[in-house]
């Protein structure tokens, strides 16, 4: 099947090729050197796909956890793709059947289950982290994504999945030629700002599926193995506290306590004192102190969450929203 075929060769490329790239970037800079250019375009790339990808993909486009301006969807849809983890529909549809079956069968990506055969310790981590990228099953997007599939411009976005990789390349490119004025130094924000980038996000967000559903805490009683990574909360801004996710999915904020660095959240919290982001959901505090997750009806989520609108459909409880 030709969408199966596409998932294998996307799945290989992406290691293969970012990790060629990391590779090369280190070879180049042990001639060329590495300075604030080289490092500054890692970390402004780095910081724009992986904002993509939890405000936009997981927070905004899957769990409907705020509202935003027309552009700042769309932003967010751009850089999100930046990362490498599918068409923005796709990784919708995949993640939302995650929280379906989160550690049951029908899971994309637990580490205790594949299919209906249970794993163990090293194979489960495995499939967990990067061996599911090329065995999934292809999520059903009709099914699981059909909130999106309505929007002519969201259709859009994803189907341009590869034209905004390939910006994020050479946006890096560009701007590594511009402020070192060099073919060198081009090259060089090219494989540091583009490959390695993608090397480093893609590793780190896929250890969410493996680490942070088998190493971590679990202050809340829910289903699935899910865990709090407090070493994971930096690098992925905020998707380390990602058992108070599982607790809460519309929480447009991940870190619940005081001292849960989420810079998902503080990046939200920017854009709405710029009123470009409105209405981000949060748990009450009686919710969160009292450790159990409450059904997300009670604590104010939207009529017709995309969401649970997805998850009764999935379970035949309920016909979607017009
Ligand atoms: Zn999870
Ligand atoms: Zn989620």
């Amino acid at each position: 099947m030709q969408l199966d075929r596409s998932k294998k060769l996307h799945a290989i490329g992406v290691v293969v090729l970012s990790l060629a790239g990391s590779v090369a970037a280190l070879v180049t800079s042990l001639r060329w050197g590495i300075g604030p250019v080289e490092v500054g375009l890692f970390c402004l790339m780095y910081s724009l796909s992986m904002v993509g990808i939890t405000v936009g993909f997981h927070r905004y486009f899957a769990h409907r956890s705020f509202e935003a301006a027309p552009w700042i969807q769309a932003a967010l849809a751009v850089c999100g793709s930046m990362a490498c983890q599918g068409p923005l529909i796709y990784w919708v549809a995949n993640h939302r059947t995650h929280h379906r079956f989160t550690d049951v069968a029908g899971d994309p990506h637990s580490p205790y289950v594949h299919g209906d055969k249970p794993l163990g310790n090293l194979r489960g981590l495995w499939h967990a982290h990067l061996g599911w990228t090329y065995s999934h099953e292809i999520p059903d997007t009709v099914r699981y994504a059909k909130d999106l599939m309505r929007s002519p411009a969201i259709r859009l976005w994803s189907r341009f999945y590869f034209l905004w990789i390939g910006l994020g390349l050479v946006v890096p490119a560009l701007l590594g030629g511009l402020l070192t004025w060099s073919f060198a130094g081009a090259l060089q924000g090219l494989l540091w700002g583009g490959f390695a980038r993608i090397f480093v996000a893609y590793q780190i967000s896929l250890a969410i599926g493996s680490i942070a559903h088998s190493h971590g805490s679990r202050p809340f009683a829910i289903r699935g193995n899910s865990a709090n990574n407090a070493l994971l909360a930096l690098p992925t801004f905020g998707e380390g506290w990602h058992q108070n996710h599982h607790a809460f999915p519309s929480s447009g904020v991940f870190g619940l306590e005081w001292w849960q660095l989420d810079p998902g959240a503080i990046v939200l919290r920017g854009l709405e004192g710029l009123g470009w982001v409105w209405n981000v959901k949060r748990p009450p505090a009686s919710a969160i102190a009292s450790r159990s997750a409450v059904p997300e009806e009670a604590w104010g989520s939207e009529e017709g969450s995309a969401e649970r609108a997805a998850r009764s459909v999935a379970a035949g409880e309920a016909r979607l929203p017009r």
